[in-house]
């Protein structure tokens, strides 16, 4: 069986000093890459952070975060094959 077609990946970044630890963001990542951790940041909320892989790039955590700058979104084009 040949291997489905891969869209383009991305890679989400966290400021977890800037993160009040809501949940949206987990709630909403289609891919269930995003937790929240357990240690407190300074402000003592629970920092959101990134499962490291499986990131689609789509962007719906970005948009639905209440706090600007805590999460920066990347695409990542697949290199294209030779
Ligand atoms: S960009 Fe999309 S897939 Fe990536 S962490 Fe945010 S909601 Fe999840
Ligand atoms: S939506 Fe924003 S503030 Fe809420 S947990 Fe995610 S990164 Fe933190």
């Amino acid at each position: 069986m040949s291997e489905p077609t891969r869209g383009p990946k991305g890679r989400v970044e966290i400021k977890s000093e800037e993160c009040k630890g809501c949940g949206t963001c987990v709630e909403l990542c289609p891919q269930d890459v995003l937790l929240l951790g357990n240690d407190l940041n300074r402000m003592g909320y629970r920092a959101v952070t990134y499962k490291g892989d499986g990131c689609t790039g789509c962007g719906i955590c970005f948009y639905a975060c209440p706090e600007p700058g805590a999460l920066s979104v990347y695409k990542i084009k697949d290199k294209a094959l030779a």
